[in-house]
C-alpha cells in the first residue's frame, strides 16, 4: 500500500518526490474513496482556505475525519496543519471548516505574510534521535501557522523563540512585524500526538528527508507492496544509522 497525499493544491508533488526518494510510492488523493487504498496521508502546505474550498467542493471533509479516526498515521504540513488543528484563530472572516483531531490551537498567519518568511536552523533533538543526523533542522516557514496552546497528549517535537511583543499580539490576533531579537518566549512548531504528525515548515523543501522517514516509521509494516527495491529501503531503514 502506498501513502497517500492530499493533491487538492499546494506542495503535494514536492512530498511525492521526498516519500519516492526514501524508495516509497506516494499517490495523490482528491477524491474520497481514495483514502481507502492508503496507508497513510500527507496533507501539504499550501493555502488552508483555498484547500478547505476544495476540500469540501470534493466532499472530502467526512472521509479525512474518518482517517484520523482510524489511527492511521497523517502527517500536516504548514497549511496540513491548520487542517488538523482542532482550534484555529486567524482564519479570513467565516472562518474555515477543520478536519481536527490534533489538540491544538493554530494561528493560521502567526509569523506573518508572505514577505515575512524565512529559514532558520530548528533544534530536533527527537527527530535526530530517532532518524540521525544532526541535532538540527532547516526549517523552511512561508507564511506559517504556529501552534499557541497544545493539550496534555500532544508532544512537542520543535520550538521556535520569538519575541513577546509577538506572542501577546497575536494572542489578541493583531498582526506584528517580526522582531529579529527574541526574548524567550516560544512557539510550537512541531508536534506528535498518537497517529499525528504536524509542522510549521516545509520539511518537503529541503533535501533533509528525516521528517519524511520519522513519518514512515508511524506507519505500520512495509508501505510498498510490489517492490523488492521498495522493500529493501523499508528495512534498510528500520537498521541502526552508522555515521
Ligand atoms: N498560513 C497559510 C494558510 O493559512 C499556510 C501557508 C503554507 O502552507 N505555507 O493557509
Amino acid at each position: 500500500m502506498a501513502i497517500g497525499v492530499l493533491a487538492l493544491q499546494g506542495s503535494f508533488n514536492e512530498h511525492i518526490t521526498a516519500l519516492n526518494k526514501l524508495g516509497v510510492k506516494g499517490v495523490e488523493i482528491r477524491k474520497p474513496e481514495q483514502l481507502e487504498h492508503v496507508r497513510a496521508l500527507i496533507i501539504p502546505g499550501g493555502e488552508s482556505t483555498t484547500m478547505a474550498k476544495l476540500a469540501e467542493y470534493h466532499n472530502l471533509f467526512p472521509a479525512l475525519r474518518s482517517f484520523v479516526k482510524s489511527g492511521k498515521p497523517v502527517w500536516g504540513t504548514c497549511a496540513g496543519l491548520i487542517f488538523l488543528a482542532d482550534r484555529a484563530v486567524g482564519q479570513k472572516q467565516g472562518g474555515q471548516e477543520l478536519v481536527g483531531g490534533l489538540d491544538c490551537l493554530v494561528h493560521r498567519n502567526f509569523f506573518g505574510s508572505q514577505i515575512q518568511s524565512f529559514e532558520t536552523e530548528l533544534s530536533v533533538p527527537t527527530l535526530a534521535d530517532k532518524e540521525g543526523g544532526p541535532p538540527n533542522f532547516r526549517g523552511i516557514f512561508i507564511r506559517a501557522p504556529a501552534i499557541l496552546e497544545a493539550g496534555p497528549s500532544v508532544e512537542v517535537l520543535a520550538d521556535y523563540p520569538v519575541p513577546s511583543k509577538q506572542v501577546m499580539e497575536t494572542a489578541s490576533e493583531s498582526k506584528t512585524e517580526q522582531e529579529q531579537n527574541n526574548s524567550g518566549e516560544k512557539v510550537i512548531v512541531a508536534v506528535k500526538q498518537g497517529n499525528l504528525l504536524a509542522t510549521a515548515f516545509h520539511p518537503e523543501l529541503t533535501a533533509d528527508t528525516r521528517w519524511h522517514s520519522f513519518f514512515m516509521n508511524m506507519v505500520d509494516g512495509p508501505v510498498d507492496e510490489g517492490s523488492a527495491d521498495q522493500t529493501i529501503a523499508y528495512i534498510a531503514k528500520q537498521l541502526p544509522v552508522f555515521q
